[in-house]
């Protein structure tokens, strides 16, 4: 078995090295002064690669920029560029940071122009050493893919694949594969079937691993965490992000106490299981209360997922704050918890299930405080799939299987979503929460 291994600068990716964790700025890349004040907050936070989102080829000079005074100030952390719709972006990137991230379904419309353009882009690659990042999305999969198989897991593979090909095609190995879902049951699928396949090939590639618009504060923690350790625990992903609706620097805890994890530098609080039928209950003696929810997670998530077990107690005690000894008992914070990982395990909807992007430099309004808002006016319609996107060029494409989307457009506008089709474009942000409760009603009644 041939273990590959990308470089990105400073930092390596792959199967024989220490998980690398990483995060994303939600600044506007043009605006160079908050970029890099951003950049050096999650550099102290922990961050060991930072992608920056790049819409135009005119802000690849901005990122140089950050770059160019990053380094001036001692920061080495490599960046990335996330590009979309624009294979020129990405070409013109590849010479300016350590990693590109392209996304398959939108490089180019036209699939023998995107082999041309990635030949350029690897030509460039080579030349710096740029690594890649072949990030699929679930909700972005191109037209030819899903014609062929669906929006599928399979799809999602066989995308990953293809390109993985192209880039074997052109000698090019410098290279990460990734399939986020904000799903976690599509996602983990997808990646152990591409992880199932390069093993078959004899060659197992980087991966990084994510659950992508997984929300904010504890659902969005534990949304994160289930996705990621089930396929940590199997061996699977070797950079992560925890994708937060919150200041990127918030990420970072969350993704190094995954990666301190499965690096097996700390071990579970759990101190004991018992099974009666399908029904778990867990016993734990935790050093706080956010290890209680990270451990709980990571412990059971996987089991669930997997239909190992079908419910779920929790008992013991944490430690808070003031040194105190807190007993849980199964009701309370602890079946709070339980509903959390059941609802991000997909296996009971307590709530609504909610799709929040975590915010780039591509969104158009204030996405953090919107987000709260919707979760407050809807926390009503248990079981409804509810995204909150930050911008009208991915937001459609990425909201995936949401029943109804709050799509910012810019300008103070917002366009309301059934599915990923528009019911009502331009409405004043003031209007829009008010409106999307009267379609869902509406279509309730009908
Ligand atoms: Fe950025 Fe959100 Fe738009 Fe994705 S959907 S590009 S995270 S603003």
């Amino acid at each position: 078995m041939k273990i590959h291994r990308a470089k990105a600068g400073n930092v390596c990716i792959s199967a024989d090295d220490p998980i690398v964790i990483q995060t994303m700025c939600n600044t506007h890349t043009s605006d160079i002064e908050a970029s890099v004040e951003q950049c050096k907050r999650v550099h102290e936070a922990g961050a060991q690669l930072i992608r920056l989102t790049v819409p135009s080829v005119a802000q690849v000079e901005s990122l140089a920029e950050i770059r160019r005074r990053l380094r001036e100030d001692g920061i080495d952390t490599p960046l990335v560029a996330d590009v979309h719709f624009s294979s020129e972006i990405a070409i013109a990137a590849a010479s300016v940071v350590e990693k590109v991230r392209i996304n398959p379904g939108n490089f180019h419309k036209d699939h023998e122009k995107a082999c041309e353009q990635f030949a350029r882009l690897v030509d460039v690659c080579k030349e710096h050493g740029t690594a890649v990042r072949i990030g699929l999305n679930h909700g972005s999969l191109g037209e030819r893919i899903t014609t062929l198989y669906g929006n599928t897991p399979l799809a999602m593979k066989e995308a990953a694949w293809e390109w993985l090909q192209m880039c074997i095609d052109n000698d090019f190995y410098n290279i990460v594969l990734s399939l986020k879902a904000s799903n976690t049951v599509v996602m983990v699928e997808a990646y152990r079937l591409l992880y199932r396949q390069m093993e078959d090939g004899g060659h197992i590639f980087p991966i990084p691993v994510g659950v992508t618009e997984a929300g904010n504060g504890d659902a969005g923690r534990i949304k994160s965490i289930v996705g990621i350790s089930t396929l940590l625990a199997e061996g699977i992903g070797n950079t992560i992000r925890v994708s937060l609706t919150e200041a990127p620097e918030n990420e970072l805890p969350v993704a190094a106490y995954l990666a301190d994890r499965y690096d097996h530098k700390l071990h579970s609080s759990l101190t004991g299981i018992t099974l009666e039928g399908r029904k778990a209950t867990a016993t734990y003696y935790a050093p706080s209360k956010e290890r209680l929810m990270f451990d709980f997670a990571c412990d059971f998530g996987k089991r669930l997922l997997d239909r190992q077990i079908d419910e779920l107690e929790l008992k013991g005690i944490y430690i808070d704050a003031d040194g105190n000894e807190i007993s849980i008992d199964g009701t309370g914070y602890a079946a709070y918890l339980v509903d959390e990982v059941m609802q991000a395990a997909r296996r009971r909807f307590y709530r609504p299930e909610y799709i929040a992007c975590p915010g780039c430099g591509r969104t158009m309004y204030n996405l953090q405080d919107t987000f709260e808002d919707v979760k407050r006016r809807t926390a009503h319609l248990k079981g409804m799939v509810i995204a909150v996107m930050g911008c009208i060029v991915n937001g459609p494409g990425e909201m995936a299987d949401a029943d109804w989307g709050y799509v910012g457009e810019g300008n103070g506008k917002v366009s309301i979503d059934k599915g990923k089709e528009p019911v009502m474009r331009h409405v004043p942000e003031s209007e829009a929460i008010d409106l999307l409760l009267e379609f869902i009603e509406k279509e309730k009644a009908e």
